[in-house]
């Protein structure tokens, strides 16, 4: 097969590849000279929307409705925008091998791939329970969520299964997200996870109270403490039932898993330095080898705002790393510098009719602000994380756009504060005067 040789390709197609391609198109590039090569058989998309709207019911979302950039209020990148800039879009093409140091990518069916510099935005994949030999995992309906192809097979089963047992298991974002969106497509559903509260990593136990209340509220069984240890199917191969490994067994027709993800950077193992589970990369997005770049999902980076290295699994950094990686790349080729990345992490998700954000770092002491009952209408209350005397992390459910700004600004000023108590008292507005 005939080789294919580009100044710049971006391999993954999702949501940093589609604004690192914006910013190419704003920096300028000449037709021909950048491609992004994707497995998967569509444009770049906004991702969080699998697991929101695209699962609606009504208002629903469908493709082109959410192509990058539209989760950013920016413009929607249509295939015919790239085809105009004269960007190539290889899609449905997996890229099997790389040779960084042949500057050289080749894809399932044999095509090779030059590039002058390589941008990898390869994104993560979900952990699978048959990764694990769990019994009956490979049992016919039971779902994960990644990629558009996946939340495709789900909503087929919903429809399949109408008014039937939904079981999700995992209590991260993505497991509340569907557990959600499993219940407004009037499933009936169980959720488990083994924490004792939800979303163990980011909430504390105050916070997950207020949700898993709501939940409750809504009608949703929440089973903590304990894992789905096998599963059985019927005759056709359809899952049945959920064991728990304490013993109980849950009828299900349907089963969402969502245990994590991890980045999928395989393809260059050995090859390029890793760290924290990513691929290291300098403030620019630079990665150990020359013209080979990490963004998104798979990069661990320099977090200039908490003097750390991290490896972030956020949509808004995969956009503003795309772009810092872009610059960086046209920079160098102008002999020019440009700031390093100071990234505020900046986390959200949706449900129901709640929606929090995140801003900073849940480290230190916490402070609650607000009430988190369940039934309080409307819901506002949020969190302040305090380490050494400073605000490091704030979180705010249902805040208005003014609120979010302003608990944003907090988390990056982290300004000082002497009293605990009246931090408390203060609560929201100690945010809006910063
Ligand atoms: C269902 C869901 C909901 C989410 N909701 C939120 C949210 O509410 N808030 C939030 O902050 N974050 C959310 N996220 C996380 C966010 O979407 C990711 O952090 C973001 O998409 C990462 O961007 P990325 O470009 O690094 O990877 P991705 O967007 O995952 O893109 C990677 C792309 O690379 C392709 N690829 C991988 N390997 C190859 C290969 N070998 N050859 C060719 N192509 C390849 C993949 O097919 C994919 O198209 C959600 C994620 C999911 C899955």
């Amino acid at each position: 097969m005939a080789e294919k040789s580009f100044k710049y390709v971006i391999v993954g197609g999702g949501v940093a590849a589609g604004y690192a391609a914006r910013e190419f198109a704003k920096q300028g590039v000449q037709p021909g000279e950048l491609a992004i090569i994707s497995k998967e058989a569509v444009a770049p998309y906004e991702r969080p929307a699998l697991s929101k709207a695209y699962l609606f019911p009504e208002g629903t979302a469908r493709l082109p409705g959410f192509h990058v950039c539209v989760g950013s209020g920016g413009e929607r990148l249509l295939p015919e925008w790239y085809k105009e800039k004269g960007i190539e879009l290889f899609l449905s093409t997996e890229i099997v091998k790389a040779e960084l140091a042949a500057k050289t990518l080749i894809s399932a069916a044999g095509e090779t791939f030059k590039y002058h510099t390589l941008i990898i935005a390869t994104g993560s994949t979900v952990i699978r329970l048959t990764d694990f030999g769990v019994q009956g995992a490979d049992s016919k309906n039971i779902f994960y969520l990644r990629e558009i192809d996946d939340a495709d097979k789900l909503i087929e089963a919903i429809k399949a299964k109408k008014n039937g047992k939904a079981v999700i298991v995992g209590g991260g974002y993505i497991g509340l997200e569907l557990g959600a969106v499993a219940k407004i497509n009037n499933l009936e559903v169980s959720m488990v996870y083994p924490e004792p509260w939800c979303m163990p990593r980011l909430f504390t136990a105050d916070i997950a109270a207020f949700y898993e209340g709501y939940y409750a509220n809504k009608g949703i069984k929440i089973i903590k403490g304990t894992v789905a240890v096998g599963f059985t199917a019927d005759s056709n191969g359809e899952v049945k039932e959920v064991k728990l490994k304490d013993g109980r067994v849950l009828e299900a027709d349907i089963v969402v898993v969502g245990v994590g993800g991890r980045p999928l950077i395989s393809l260059f193992k050995g090859q390029v330095e890793e760290e924290k589970g990513g691929i290291k990369t300098d403030a620019f997005f630079k990665t150990s080898v020359p013209d080979v770049y990490a963004v998104g999902d798979v990069a661990t980076f320099p977090l200039k705002l908490f003097n750390d290295i991290r490896r972030v699994e956020h949509v808004d950094h995969a956009r503003k790393s795309a772009e810092q990686a872009v610059k960086a790349i046209k920079a160098s080729e102008e002999g020019k510098s440009i700031e390093e990345y100071d990234y505020l992490p900046f986390f959200y998700s949706r449900s129901f009719d709640l929606s929090w954000q995140f801003y900073g770092d849940n480290v230190g002491d916490t402070v609650l602000f607000g009430s988190n009952k369940p039934t309080s209408p409307p819901p506002k209350f949020g969190t302040y994380w305090v380490k050494d005397g400073k605000v490091v992390g704030v979180f705010l459910e249902s805040g208005t756009p003014e609120e979010n700004k302003a608990i944003a600004k907090v988390a990056r000023v982290q300004p000082p504060v002497e009293n605990l108590d009246l931090l408390k008292n203060e609560g929201l507005s100690f945010a809006s005067k910063i």
